[in-house]
């Protein structure tokens, strides 16, 4: 049905998108993608899935000639179809930014920001919400919900009200109110839960199996990561196809992580880089860091640890759905994990918003504190160069930063 009888721009016109099917990465196991799908289905497995592409035909770094600046320059490894489901604002391309008056800190080390403060509502969750609204768009959803610590339901609150969709979102108490008054103002509808976000799941669970809801909560729907990944894609042609040397990560769910990893394995099947990969870096709150203790105890999952608030709202996941697939990338990558207190994200936030010009967020800024420690410790080398990812502006957390 291409370009036939168009009563607009996009309608049937496709966006060359070489997704095929999805697939379980830990037991094998394929799925449709032209149907909503959440988890692995084997009840023994239950894994996040991950959707697949055609690349026997190859595909040429050409086609970003020219391309829009959003994550959407990448659509033919994203999974919308029809350019009409693209529900866009513009997520994307933030740019990669070097130390200033910071630099004697890094030494030798080259530091780049990878800053994402610049996406709709303020954080990367921009882009993960981006796809899956718009895929869900196209499998015909009207309601979607998603528990969060606070930037996934704004952005599910404004990807929603663009895509003329309805919106839930279940969000802690405790959550700046700056979270919530967005969520209002995009007309989405606002739960407040007495608890963290894994009582925000529970109960978001139950009222979408209920009422028939389609839920995007993380890494329990296929296609934020598809989202989030484009980061990966985005800041190998942003370094010429040079990965750097090491990537810090500041990890909740751990999608950007793992969307990372999947899109270096997707760029050097389509020998769009070489083989040479970063060592990742999980870094936590200290008061919610069960991936850290996973790691180091040699464990294959995560044990559920909540040590109550933290200023990186973001970080507050006292058990991520995919532990295994983020410990798994940590050790393919020969990485490491660490977690860093909220007085220390405070002053990392205040020494790079003074020194570099940037607001980011505390969980952003918890990197930083990151990488003087790896440094100190010498697991980063001379040399190396390291690439920080904020993910977030640092202006939605200031009720909660003592300036
Ligand atoms: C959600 C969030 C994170 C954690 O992201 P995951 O993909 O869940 O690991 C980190 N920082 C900010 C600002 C966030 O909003
Ligand atoms: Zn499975």
């Amino acid at each position: 049905m291409l370009n036939s009888g168009a009563d607009t721009m996009t309608a049937g016109v496709l966006t060359g998108s070489l997704i095929t099917h999805l697939e379980c990465p830990n037991c094998g196991r394929h799925y449709s993608a032209d149907v909503i799908r959440t988890v692995c289905e084997d009840a023994s497995c239950l894994s996040s899935l991950f959707a697949r592409y055609d690349f026997t035909n190859g595909l040429s770094i050409d086609i970003l000639k020219g391309r829009t600046a959003t994550m959407w320059r990448y659509k033919e490894v994203l999974p919308v179809i029809h350019e009409e489901n693209v529900v866009t604002l513009g997520e994307g391309f933030t740019p990669i930014l070097p130390l200033t008056k910071l630099k004697h800190l890094a030494g030798d080390n080259e530091v780049l920001w990878k800053d994402e403060s610049g996406n709709p509502t303020g954080s990367f969750k921009a882009r993960g919400i981006g796809a899956a609204v718009s895929k869900a768009k196209e499998l015909g959803i009207d309601t979607i919900v998603t528990p969060t610590a606070g930037n996934a339901g704004g952005a599910l609150a404004a990807y929603a009200a663009r895509a003329g969709v309805k919106a839930v979102v279940y969000m802690p108490k405790l959550t700046p109110k700056v979270f919530k008054d967005e969520c209002h103002l995009y007309g989405a509808q606002l739960v407040e839960v007495d608890g963290n976000i894994s009582d925000c799941g529970r109960l978001a669970n139950e009222q979408a199996t209920a009422n028939g809801w389609f839920q995007v909560s993380t890494l329990k729907e296929p296609y934020r990561l598809e989202g989030k990944k484009t980061m990966g894609y985005e800041i190998a042609e942003q370094l010429n196809w040079q990965l750097p040397d090491v990537i810090l990560y500041p990890t909740g769910g751990g999608t950007g992580l793992i969307g990372l990893w999947k899109a270096f394995d997707e760029m050097q099947q389509l020998g769009w880089i070489g083989n040479h990969r970063p060592r990742m870096v999980a870094v936590q709150s200290e008061s919610c860091n069960g991936i850290v203790q996973a790691f180091n105890g040699g464990e294959l999952s995560s044990q559920f640890v909540d040590g109550g608030f933290t200023i990186a709202n973001g970080l507050r996941v006292p058990k991520p759905y995919a532990d295994k697939l983020i410990l798994k990338v940590l050790r393919e990558s020969n990485g490491t994990a660490l977690s860093i207190p909220d007085a220390m994200m405070s002053e990392a936030l205040k020494e790079i918003a003074r020194n570099e010009g940037m607001l980011i967020a505390p969980e952003g800024a918890a990197l930083w504190q990151a990488f003087k420690q790896l440094k100190a410790e010498q697991w980063i080398k001379p040399q190396e160069q390291v690439l920080l990812l904020n993910t977030g502006s640092g202006y939605k957390y200031l009720e909660n930063i003592d300036v």
